[in-house]
């Protein structure tokens, strides 16, 4: 049997900064746009959602940015996160690549999201506000919110979209202990929500319903701030934590990866770990195969349009340019809940524009198969959204079986399936489906991006 090897840091390794890839891309963003001028905005547009040291992070092109100290304190209550070899998984594949994963399961919410709540509860601390309104898909992201908020001594609001209320009642339950209160998106609590349970009162809900509802909850009060968990720069810029420990991880295996891949929801894990690597390249420094995962229900970047469009339903969102399946896309509701995003992150759309990324779908059965062969292997049971990249790397891993070549492959698992085994039981049960989706209702969703892409 092989032993898994571990590759660990010392705290003090942990990085001091974060890697913003703003400052080595060789063309600009496209700036976001007002949601009713469709005119560029500044700062002061996102003033009612959040801290201004996030709308600066938001907008910088500086290469580095200095992590708090009091921030880098909490972090190492779990990071730097361990990157192991996988050589069980390696055995079972009989394949010659060299595969290693970074583990962010390790977290106090079991994934990576805590790497951005931290500073995000810290910032509104420092700005003087007291709550935060915020969404969450699987939960995963409100759970890392509401722990963050207790550490600062803020309250929190969580809107979770409706199918995972119903399926994740143990996330609720986290959120809850957390201090946080939490309700079924689209709900009664807001305008938004309202409007659209008359409209559909039988809706299992989107990340963008339940967007439109935390924003609306935050513009409407003087001590809140709005909180979101991916998709934006500054949420990117705290995850590059991963993939610069996983440089120096990979540097004690005395290796350097020849493939990346994550799997891709709003895109923060997988720019976390990918981002400083492709820096690198675009810096003159070894080239990378980039993978981004997603799952054939959403597949926003291989079958979504690049074009502005809102971030949420009800359309209360800047526009910004993505990867987009329209922002009335409501994803069927299969189990990586934290997959079901309509959009995909800016950047991460305007790495792929540039060709620095491969994109891939997976339906769900074979990402729970791969999952299942993975904790067979290494012990640990992957989150349904993290399977994606297992798939993928699982793949990679078979190519090179084939084609002879010992390649190097780094895999993001973002986050461990403790709360998450009412699905493996369903598929165990042979009770999930690979969800179809239907190109009339793609067209339909896209039919309504706003008007700024005739422009
Ligand atoms: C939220 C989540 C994702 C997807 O979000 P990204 O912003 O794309 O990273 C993936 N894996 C886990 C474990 C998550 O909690």
């Amino acid at each position: 049997m092989p032993a898994t090897v571990k590759y660990l840091l010392d705290e003090e390794q942990i990085p001091r900064s974060w890697y913003n890839l703003q400052a080595d891309l060789p063309e600009p963003l496209a700036p976001p746009l007002h949601p009713g001028t469709g005119e560029p905005i500044g700062p002061a547009d996102l003033e009612p959602l959040f801290p201004m040291a996030l709308i600066e992070q938001e907008v910088s092109v500086e290469r580095y940015i200095d992590i708090p100290d009091p921030v880098r304190d909490i972090y190492r209550s779990w990071r730097p996160s361990p990157l192991y070899r996988a050589r069980g998984l390696e055995a079972k594949l009989d394949t010659p690549a060299r595969i290693y994963y970074k583990y962010e399961g390790v977290s106090p919410a079991g994934s990576h999201k805590v790497n951005t709540s931290v500073p995000q509860a810290f910032y509104s601390k420092e700005a003087g506000i007291s709550r935060i309104a915020t969404e969450t898909g699987a939960g995963q992201w409100g759970s890392a919110m509401s722990y963050a908020a207790a550490l600062f001594d803020l309250t929190v609001k969580v809107y979770m979209v409706k199918v995972s209320f119903n399926q994740k009642p143990y996330r609720r339950a986290m959120m809850e202990t957390f201090g946080a209160e939490c309700v079924a998106s689209p709900s009664m609590d807001t305008e938004a929500g309202r409007a659209i349970l008359a409209a559909t009162p039988d809706t299992s809900g989107s990340l963008g319903i339940a967007i439109s509802e935390a924003v609306e909850d935050a513009v409407h009060r003087e001590d809140t701030k709005y909180a979101l968990g991916s998709v934006l720069n500054h949420v990117l810029l705290h995850q590059t934590i991963i993939g610069q420990e996983a440089e120096v991880q990979m540097e004690m295996a005395d290796d350097y990866p020849d493939i990346i891949v994550g799997c891709t929801g709003g895109g923060s894990n997988f720019a976390g770990i990918a981002f400083p690597f492709i820096g690198k390249q675009l810096r003159d420094g070894p080239q990378v195969e980039v993978i981004a995962v997603e799952p054939k229900a959403c597949p926003t970047l291989t079958r979504g349009r690049y074009a502005y469009d809102f971030g949420d339903t009800a359309h209360l969102t800047p526009m910004v340019k993505m990867h987009t399946l329209g922002s009335s896309f409501v994803p069927l509701g299969f189990h990586a809940g934290g997959l079901r995003y309509h959009g995909m992150a800016p950047l991460v759309s305007h790495v792929q524009e540039l060709g620095l990324l491969t994109p891939r779908a997976y339906h769900q059965l074979e990402c729970f198969e791969a999952a299942v062969t993975f904790a067979r292997a290494e012990g640990i049971v992957p989150a349904p959204e993290a399977s994606h990249a297992i798939k993928g790397g699982i793949d990679e891993a078979l190519r090179c079986k084939q084609d002879g070549r010992s390649r190097s492959i780094l895999i993001n698992l973002s986050g461990h399936g403790f709360f998450d085994m009412q699905a493996y039981t369903d598929y165990f049960g042979g009770k999930l489906q690979d969800g179809v989706y239907d190109d009339n209702e793609l067209a339909m969703a896209l039919s309504g991006l706003p008007s700024v892409n005739q422009a």
